[in-house]
Parts: structure tokens; sequence; C-alpha cells
């Protein structure tokens, strides 16, 4: 029977267990007290994992803070921008990345997305051209907005970009990896992310300003910036002359990151693997297209997007939505669900929200599903056949 495949719809919400040897060290933290980052004189758990990150990723430094959120407001806050700064960011990402540029006293402006979910390259070169002081790219998804583009226009328009790589650990763009291509590259440890803390972020850059600037505004106050490692020149210079936002990662979040680092290369290849197998499963069907990566991408997905094919209106789209539900397959369209934080026109706290045809029209129609890399193949067919009957079963 098992042969067959699962009898009943696979949960794809439950997370991996933290690695055992998270235990242990949790243990001795609790023993000690010792939670604080800047308690002990050296190796500090939030310390090892910065020092450990960097070195993953090739990157000079490394900040441990509260979320990807606090790691974007920090690197908005650190990069100086004047009150007011237009900072660009695709219109399809999550309703706490415009928060953050809105917490950073900066205004965000929506670029358009296509219907392969990365920035329409046309519609930032038309931005640019109205004037903007910064952008944040987010990887929305872990869907890689061409980098080559982008960069190439920011250095004609010198200004410094930030990559939003909250979804996107482990992903690659012309074999360098994703968060070390703008100024500063934003991670997140979130559960729903490829390492799962619960809650948690944190930044690399190469720019020893820009990284000062984000310690000590993350909030090593006083003396606390000397137990970060190569960066005294720049620290002496700041401190006190910047504000403490208080938004630092505390030791037992490090001690469940760590643990989690060696299993990074499995977790993506094995993502990597499900989804470009329901990839060709679905894309089998007329009614769905899951839009291939940029030639330059190598993709670390924990989820799988596609697009409704001649879906006319919202009610066959929901009604797919409904078949799929029916058949145990939690699948959302990003537009059609109530409240969705990552539609552009719930975020209400902007105030006047600009009209994005392009972007609107795709998440009117592109679906999300979650796929844990934990999933087998009889999990994997059981999700791809539910979805292809259901849109078979829609269309009619
Ligand atoms: C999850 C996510 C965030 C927010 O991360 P937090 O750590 O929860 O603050 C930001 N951007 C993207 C693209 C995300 O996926």
């Amino acid at each position: 029977m098992a042969a067959d495949g699962p009898i009943s719809p696979p949960n794809v919400y439950d997370a991996e267990p933290i690695p055992e040897a998270a235990r242990d060290e949790i243990d001795r933290l609790l023993t000690s007290g010792d939670l604080f980052r800047y308690t002990a004189p050296e190796g500090a758990p939030v310390a090892l994992l910065e020092a450990e990150f960097a070195d993953l990723l090739g990157s000079r430094y490394a900040l441990a803070v509260a979320s990807c959120s606090a790691a974007l407001f920090l690197s908005l806050k650190a990069l100086d921008l004047p009150r007011g700064a237009r900072v660009a960011i695709p219109a399809f990402t999550f309703a706490a990345v415009p928060s953050a540029i809105v917490h950073a006293d900066c205004v965000p402006v929506l670029i358009e997305v296509g219907s392969n979910y990365r920035v329409d390259i046309a519609d930032l070169k038309a931005k640019i051209a109205e004037g903007l002081d910064a952008m944040l790219i987010s990887h929305m998804r872990g869907h890689t907005s061409d980098m080559d583009a982008i960069m190439e226009l920011a250095e004609a328009a010198a200004i410094p970009v930030i990559e939003d790589a909250a979804h996107s650990l482990g992903t690659t763009w012309a074999g360098r990896n994703i968060g070390t291509i703008g100024k500063v590259g934003c991670f997140s440890f979130q559960s729903y992310k490829l390492i799962n803390a619960g809650e948690g972020g944190i930044l690399v850059t190469d720019d020893p300003e820009v990284a000062a600037r984000a310690i000590i505004m993350s909030g090593a106050y006083e003396q606390n910036w000397k137990k970060h490692p190569g960066l005294q020149n720049s620290f002496g210079h700041w401190q006190n002359k910047l504000p403490l936002y208080n938004t630092r990662m505390q030791n037992l979040s490090a001690a469940v990151i760590r643990p989690q680092i060696p299993e990074l290369a499995r977790r993506v290849a094995d993502g990597r693997a499900n989804h470009d197998y329901v990839a060709g499963l679905l894309n089998a069907s007329p009614w769905l297209d899951v839009p291939p990566p940029l030639p330059q991408e190598v993709r670390a997905p924990d989820s799988i997007q596609f697009n409704l094919v001649g879906f006319d209106t919202d009610a066959e789209a929901l009604a797919f939505q409904d078949a799929c539900k029916r058949r145990g397959v939690g699948v959302q369209v990003f537009g059609l669900s109530e409240g969705n934080a990552r539609a552009y026109w719930n975020w209400q706290f902007l105030g006047d929200l600009p009209d994005l045809p392009q972007t609107r029209a795709m998440l009117m129609r592109a679906c999300d599903m979650r796929l844990p890399a934990r999933l087998t193949k009889p999990d994997l067919d059981f999700i791809a056949q539910a979805i292809f009957a259901a849109a078979a079963e829609t269309k009619g």
C-alpha cells in the first residue's frame, strides 16, 4: 500500500526537528543563564554564528539581529540615507519590507513585477529616471531578479542596493551567493525560511562603515563593539553618534541556528529537486505554468509558485483553489486570499497606493504552495496530481 504513496495529504506545515546538537548548548546556556550576547568576553553563540555565517557566504562582516525586517531597517539606517529618501522595492514582496522603509523615515517606490515574479527592469529604469536614492530588492519566495541588470543600473545611477535575501539562503547568481551582490544582504531565520529559529535575522556586508554603523545601532552600546572583529577604527568614530535601536539577537537563538548550518546544503539540494520534480509535472498541464529560473540563477526553493493559464475570471481561479483544498492541498492564489500581506493593495499604511496593473494581474493568478525539503516522492506525487486534477476539473 505504501508503495502507491500516501493515502492522506502530506503535511506541508510541520517544521523539521532542530538538530540534536542544539540541546547540549541550550542546556549549558540555561544552566549558566548566559543569554545576552555581550556578557561573555568572547566566543558567545551569537558571535560564533556571525563568524560562521560570514564565512559561509564569503562576506567580511555579519551582524545577527532579531529579524530580517530589523536587518533591512538597520541596513537603510546604516546607509545614512536622507529623511524622505526614495527607496525602490518590488511591488511583490512581504508587507514587512515597505514597513522597514517607513520605519527608517524613507519612502517606498513600488516597482512592477512580471509574471515570472521578478522585478520589471523597464519599470525600474523609468522609476530611476524619476529619482531614486536606493534600491531594496526582495528576491520574493527565492525568485532572484536580474541582478546583472539591477547592479548595472544602480552603478550608473550611483545608488546603493540592499538585497532582501530573507528567503534566498543557498541561492546563487552566476556562481555568487545571493545576498553578497548588493552592498548589504539580509536573511531571515523565521520558521518558514530555510533555517528555523522561530525568529531571527542576519545582515552581511563587505563595507566596514556600513557594518560598524549597523552594529552600533543594533545595540552595541558603550564598548560592546569591541566584541565584533576587525572594525576598531570605524567604531571609534561612530560611538555615541548614532541612536541605539536595540534589536540584538540573543544566545538561545544562535544555539538553535548554528547546528542547522551543516544541514543547509542538504535542504537546498532536496528543496530544489522537489521543486523541479513538481514543476515538471505541473508544466505538463495546459492550465498551469511554472516560470523557469533565470539562466544565471541556481535556486534554493522550499515552496513552488505557478500561474493559472486561461483562467479568465476570478471565480474560476477561486474554484481551482477550492478544488485543491477538497483534495487536501493548500494552494493559495496570492491576490484572491483576503488581506494577503504579499498583495500590495493591502499595504494601507502607505497611504496613497499606486496602480500597478502588471503586478496586480500576476497576483490575481499566481499560486503559492509550500514544498518543504523533507517531503518524499510519494508526497510530491500526491501534491502534483491533486493540483493537476484540480486545474483539469475547473477548466473541465
Ligand atoms: C520572511 C520575509 C521577510 C521578513 O523576515 P522576518 O525575519 O520575519 O522579519 C522579508 N522579506 C521576505 C522576502 C521574506 O520572505
